[in-house]
């Protein structure tokens, strides 16, 4: 049968969306293939559809809980019930049941934390997997935004599982970060469908505010102003949780979106957005994965972004209607100064380690395995540090490293991975102070240019802002914000001839 009848049939769409078709004719060819999509293009359906002509299991690991849940939920919703998250959430009755009877699942997603689990792993050997899926892959690379170790064991377990035929899908990775997932995942010969990162119907301004005052009142002026819905990311929760008190005082539907909330508020806050209850939501990078939401219209960042795929990511969450949407980041100087202690404290500091080392070698603990949590209080790591730290050691004392070597070893991938970092926050604050397209310089990134004449494309090249407004139609918000700085200077003045 076509592949579009297949589709209608099974899936109830019409046509395929840009690049779907090509990932699954590749896969369908037995394949290996590396998809770099735009989120929202419906990546999941590269694998969904395929299941209904491959025989076997076919195993997706995805990066997050709450994206797991949600896509086994739209494959219940759309009748496929032969599937399963193994993730904390089961029960322990339910994953006993589950893991003694994986063979009738048809779908299994997995996190890469429990694809380390040697007893499901072998479980997993005892299926027939005709597909081995990575979502979010990027989180594969040492350069990708959001580094997560056990990713990187995923080319040993992709081994271990008898090296099934593989779909890695990202949305937003470099040239650099999509060889790394490759060789990571020991896949040499690939079929690659790369399509363009840039999102056309999105403006891209910066906008500089003189101190962090004027920041907060430009914000609640853009808030009053733009078209809703709308995102602001920032990267510190309490600051997030600061302004949505203040949109909520001047009469805005608000919430906060972060990781310090429990799940089911997230699960509600993200719901009451989704269905439109609420008109913005003040986030940290923590929202907004999975989301499928069509009509936002306006991103704006209040604080400085730790990198350009991550903010191409989070712009990329408005306008999936096509509409024009807007994406407006506020910059105080000095505002880099937040992200790189952001990226400082995730890593554990040489003193920290000098400690453990010296701790574990003075109590003769050169034959362990796992690092006592007591630890974690005692040598002051954050949940973060200590992650990090508890799961480098494991793998080191596992192979049997000593503790000198592990200390030197980690000490350097400290050292390797604040450069990155750091050179990733650089490159930020290049693209804010450039006077140069904007929309270019983030292309560039991936190796891309713009090759043509994009209608609101950026602050630099020219925005029509009136078609981002709602209630002021006339005037553009610079002006406004013009005038409320003569204002200020006026009080100002005022003030001194008294
Ligand atoms: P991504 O992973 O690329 O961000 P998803 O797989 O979550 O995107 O899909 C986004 C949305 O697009 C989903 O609601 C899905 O049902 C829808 N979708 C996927 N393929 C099609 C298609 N061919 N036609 C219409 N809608 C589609
Ligand atoms: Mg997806």
């Amino acid at each position: 049968m076509e592949l579009e009848k297949l589709l209608k049939k099974h899936f109830g769409h019409s046509s395929f969306k840009p690049g779907q078709k090509e990932v699954i004719s590749s896969i369908l060819a037995g394949n290996h293939t590396l998809a770099m999509l735009p989120t929202g293009t419906g990546k999941s359906l590269c694998y969904q559809f395929p299941g209904n002509l491959l025989d076997g299991t076919i195993l997706i690991v995805s990066p997050l809980l709450s994206l797991m849940q949600d896509q086994v939920e739209q494959m219940m919703k759309i009748g496929e019930k032969r599937v399963i998250a193994l993730n904390s959430f089961l029960t322990v009755d339910v994953k006993k049941d589950a893991l003694r009877n994986l063979g009738k699942y048809k779908y299994i997603f997995i996190s890469p934390e429990m694809l380390n689990v040697s007893y499901i792993i072998q479980r997993l050997q005892g299926l027939s997997i005709c597909l081995f899926v990575v979502d979010e892959a990027h989180c594969i690379s040492q350069w990708g935004y959001d580094f997560r170790p056990d990713y990187l064991k995923l080319g040993e377990i992709r081994e271990q599982l008898g090296n099934p035929l593989t779909l890695a899908l990202t949305a937003t990775a470099t040239k650099q970060v999509r060889e790394d997932i490759l060789h990571s995942l020991g896949i040499s010969e690939v079929e690659r469908v790369e399509s363009s990162v840039d999102r056309p119907n999105i403006g891209i301004f910066i906008e500089k505010c003189e101190d962090y005052r004027e920041k907060q009142n430009r914000l609640i002026e853009l808030v009053s102003t733009l078209k809703g819905p709308g995102i602001i990311y920032f990267s510190s929760k309490k600051v997030a949780e600061q302004m949505a008190a203040l949109l909520r005082e001047k009469g805005f539907n608000v919430m906060a979106y972060h990781s310090g909330l429990d799940q089911e508020q997230r699960i509600l806050i993200q719901q009451q957005f989704i269905y439109g209850q609420l008109d913005v939501i003040c986030a940290t990078s923590a929202f907004g994965m999975g989301v499928n939401k069509e009509n936002i219209r306006f991103i704006i960042h209040f604080h400085m972004p730790l990198q350009i795929e991550s903010y191409l990511q989070e712009i990329g969450r408005a306008g999936r209607d096509g509409k024009p949407s807007i994406a407006i980041l506020l910059y105080t100087s000095g505002d880099e100064q937040l992200p790189t202690q952001l990226v400082e404290g995730e890593l554990p500091t040489d003193q920290q380690i000098d400690w453990l080392f010296t701790w574990l070698h003075h109590n003769g603990q050169t034959e362990i395995l796992n690092l006592d949590s007591s630890l974690k209080n005692i040598g002051g790591f954050s949940d973060i540090q200590w992650r990090f730290i508890d799961e480098f050691c494991s793998q080191l004392f596992r192979n049997h490293t000593s503790l000198e070597k592990s200390c030197e070893v980690i000490k350097e991938y400290v050292s390797n991975r604040l450069v990155v970092k750091k050179s990733n926050i650089s490159r930020v604050k290049k693209w804010i102070e450039i006077n140069e397209c904007r929309r270019d310089f983030l292309l560039s990134h991936f190796d891309e240019s713009i090759g043509r004449n994009i209608p609101n494309c950026c602050d630099i090249c020219q925005i029509e802002w009136s078609l981002f407004m709602a209630k002021e139609k006339n005037g553009s918000p610079i002006e406004k914000s013009e005038k409320w700085k003569d204002y200020l200077a006026q009080i100002l003045l005022s003030e001194l001839e008294k």
